[in-house]
């Protein structure tokens, strides 16, 4: 009877709560993903949404870390909200995430564990100096209220805030070409700046990309989001804002801040990751896994299955000398799904060698990973 009641529990939540939220990516062995966006407004700046709204939004998004970034120094909404404590976004936001059952939030991709909020200013200076900075982890808001240039980032550093430049990118300059100004040149000489943003909202940038790799920046992509992400995303319609992964070795906030520091950072954008070699490889790895189904029954083709657990539709270019059966060198394994090859070897053999390019997994500007596998065929 008892075991009648158990079964008929789990009937009725899995037809209430429906299936078991989806991974965006599987992380490689004993390591951990987390879903991050590092920048974010409130209406305690330029945005039109209450702190808590952004904690619901991240629930509901299966984001596991959000940072509140509000301008310190642009403040439009003044007049009607005077924000004198410039920590009060950071302190509501963190009240209400605190206070909250997940479990309400059970019928959207959630994460397994509770959100985590840090706080987080916008330094606001005119483009090019050094332009807009975001300091994350910090511990002060008000402190970090500066006049000139650059004495709001150093007393961020003094903080041990992970300091990084938004949107280098900005049509504002340059017609949108990111390049380092003086300034820019010398907080990286100076160990002020750490990262820096290769997608902002829905814009990515190549010289950004470049920056980020010649001068070891880490590699980030936030939603800057100001309304609600629901709109901007069209996260109804399955749409998504860009993240930021961090690759860590616990879930421990301050493991995730020295991985932010280590730049072990990976991007989701639209239908692409983007982020350095190192970090893209392992990815590749544990989310694109392939294996053979050994020989056909003549001994004609390899039967191999590839497998994708990840939320991208990952483009191949297969660029061995093979051909396959039923498919060009072109391939999409969809994003959760799995595709059957054919490969015609000519003669029998026992290992074969397969490399494939990446076309939607960048390393650099114009620039795709590769990932090679082994396979034992009998
Ligand atoms: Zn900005
Ligand atoms: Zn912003």
């Amino acid at each position: 009877m008892k075991k009648n009641i158990i079964y008929i529990l789990l009937l009725i939540s899995i037809f209430v709560f429906g299936q078991e939220p989806r991974k965006f990516f599987m992380p490689p062995s004993e390591k951990n993903i987390i879903s991050t966006d590092l920048h974010i407004h409130t209406v305690f700046s330029d945005g039109v949404v209450w702190p808590s709204v952004r904690v619901e939004e991240a629930y509901r998004e299966g984001i596991e870390l959000i940072a509140i970034t509000d301008h310190l120094e642009y403040q439009p909404h003044k007049e009607d909200i005077p924000n004198l404590d410039k920590n009060r976004a950071f302190e509501i936001a963190k009240m209400f995430n605190q206070e909250i059952d997940r479990n309400d939030y059970i019928n959207f991709k959630v994460p397994n564990e509770k959100l985590i909020v840090i706080p987080g200013v916008e330094i606001t200076r005119d483009t090019p100096n050094p332009g807009h900075i975001n300091a994350v982890f910090i511990k002060d808001a008000n402190e970090i209220l500066q006049k000139d240039s650059l004495s709001g980032v150093i007393k961020a550093n003094n903080q041990n805030a992970f300091v990084f430049w938004n949107h280098p990118m900005w049509s504002q300059r340059d017609n949108g070409i990111a390049r380092l100004a003086d300034i820019h040149k010398f907080m990286i000489k100076n160990k002020l700046l750490h990262g820096i943003e290769v997608v902002n909202f829905d814009t990515f940038s190549e010289e950004a990309f470049s920056i980020a790799l010649d001068e070891n920046l880490t590699i980030l992509g936030t939603s800057d989001i100001h309304g609600l992400t629901y709109w901007d995303y069209q996260i109804d319609l399955g749409g998504h804002r860009p993240m930021t992964f961090v690759i860590t070795e616990s879930k421990d906030t301050d493991e995730i801040k020295k991985a932010l520091f280590k730049g072990q950072t990976f991007i989701w954008f639209n239908d692409m990751i983007i982020g350095k070699e190192e970090n893209i490889q392992p990815i590749l790895k544990s989310n694109i896994v392939i294996k053979s189904n050994g020989y056909t029954k003549d001994y004609t083709s390899v039967k191999i299955n590839i497998k994708n657990k990840s939320c991208v539709n990952f483009k191949l270019e297969y660029l061995g000398k093979y051909s396959f059966y039923k498919n060009s060198k072109f391939i999409v394994v969809p994003k959760y799904g799995e595709i059957d090859l054919l490969i015609k070897t000519i003669k029998k053999r026992k290992k074969i060698d397969l490399e494939f390019k990446v076309e939607n997994a960048l390393i650099g500007p114009k620039t795709s990973s590769k990932v090679k596998y082994s396979l034992l065929l009998y």
